[in-house]
């Protein structure tokens, strides 16, 4: 069989963002409260921010992150590490709320090897599932369908996490 190519032009960001080892781009969301829009981030807290990941896997795929600039669950003090688990919880509640999934992946690549695209800064991923999303396109060609813009869906969540009593900016 024919291999053929589906094209993916917004890959090509990421792949640069891979080359460009100049910031970690958490830390640079951290450091700019200004830019929280155009940055997709969610929520602030004392000792983690989460932002949706601008190149998912799935629609609403969150990354929650120490706001310390720290590589693995070692290196985390007990305060952050309940913090990064509460915060998972609330982006399955919020993400539950807003887009309905039927199940979840959670969880942190270490190390490059182990798929991590920024392995400095330790993320944990929350993806939302759905019935019948590693459908051929996914599988046969590491393509992903995304049907709803990021920008949508960050003031979708915002709203829900007001209304419910989530964390804020
Ligand atoms: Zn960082």
């Amino acid at each position: 069989m024919k291999r053929k190519n589906l094209w993916a032009p917004w890959r090509i960001g990421y792949i640069q963002g891979l080359a460009d080892k100049s910031e970690c781009f958490i830390c640079r969301d951290v450091k700019n409260p200004q830019d929280d829009n155009d940055n997709l981030v969610l929520w602030r807290s004392k000792n983690c921010i989460t932002v949706l990941n601008r190149f998912p896997y799935n629609n609403g795929h969150l990354l929650i992150a120490p706001v310390r600039h720290i590589a693995d669950f070692e290196q985390a003090n007990d305060e952050e590490l309940l913090e990064m688990m509460k915060l998972t919880r609330s982006a399955q509640k919020a993400l539950s709320l807003s887009i309905k999934p039927h199940g979840f992946n959670i969880g942190v690549n270490f190390g490059r090897c182990a798929g991590a695209g920024l392995p400095e800064h330790m993320h944990i991923h929350v993806v939302p599932r759905w019935k019948g999303d590693t459908n051929f396109v996914r599988t046969c060609s590491d393509a992903y369908l995304i049907s709803q813009s990021l920008e949508e869906l960050l003031e979708l969540l915002k709203q829900t996490s007001s209304t419910n009593e989530l964390p804020a900016l």
